[in-house]
């Protein structure tokens, strides 16, 4: 079967990388979580002191090029994690200090530069690819064969992300999680460089009222009749 790149972009917390993991493991694709690519750059500008209290935007550009982000898998547990600069910062870059700031730092045009740069790199790489964020079918993958857009209510993404924060044992206030969900869609959706928004040519996908077997079943079966019709 010939393979496809898929898009999946949408709001915080709708469960994107959940159903982009599941559906690359079943088409054999390669599955890139960009969001953990802007995480770690932000982790990168906190550990810096370059974001936070104190910000020194005109110096995390300069030092941009010194980042070396790579995915790698890891096969105990079935799933890639991400390195920054040689060490494993998959824990750390889903914690709520990292999603406090994340929304800035993906607004700076020379980070995004870096990223998609990046990102467009590893589609063109491997073929069959499933890539999910904020403008993979709009701005990474303008020419992707299939794109979806995924959005649900923001009480149940920040509902999903609470819970997923609290298995990590992380401390953290519904109203804190809620108010950060509500707070990066608006940064992401209104800024000036590549805003999060659906591709004229993707599919719409709400999830409010659906369980992850039932959107993966539909996305799965969607995703199968495409590649089969262009066979
Ligand atoms: O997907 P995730 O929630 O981990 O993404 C974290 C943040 O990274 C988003 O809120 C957004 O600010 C940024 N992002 C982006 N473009 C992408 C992926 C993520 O701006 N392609």
């Amino acid at each position: 079967m010939q393979k496809i790149t898929i898009a999946i972009d949408g709001y915080s917390s709708t469960g994107k990388s959940t159903l982009a993991k599941r559906l690359a493991k079943a088409l054999d694709y390669v599955y890139v979580d960009t969001g953990a690519m802007y995480r770690a750059v932000t982790l990168f500008a906190l550990d810096q002191g370059l974001i936070g209290e104190k910000e020194d935007i005109p110096s995390l550009i300069a030092q941009l090029p010194t980042i070396d982000l790579k995915f790698v898998a890891n096969k105990a547990l079935g799933k890639s994690e991400m390195f920054m600069n040689g060490k494993n910062v998959e824990r750390e870059i889903r914690t709520m200090y990292v999603s406090k700031y994340v929304s800035k730092v993906a607004a700076i045009e020379e980070v995004r530069h870096m990223l998609v740069k990046l990102q467009q790199e590893m589609g063109n790489k491997e073929k069959g690819i499933v890539m999910d964020g904020r403008d993979i079918g709009t701005v990474v993958f303008p020419n992707a064969e299939l794109k979806f857009f995924m959005t649900a209510s923001p009480n149940t993404r920040a509902t999903r992300r609470y819970k997923e924060l609290l298995d990590k044992g992380e401390q953290v206030s519904f109203e804190e999680v809620l108010e950060n969900v509500q707070k990066r869609d608006f940064i992401d959706s209104t800024r000036d460089v590549s805003p999060l928004r659906k591709a004229d040519d993707a599919i719409e996908f709400d999830n409010s009222d659906m369980g992850l077997d039932e959107q993966f079943e539909r996305v799965h079966n969607y995703t199968l009749r495409v590649i089969t019709e262009r066979e």
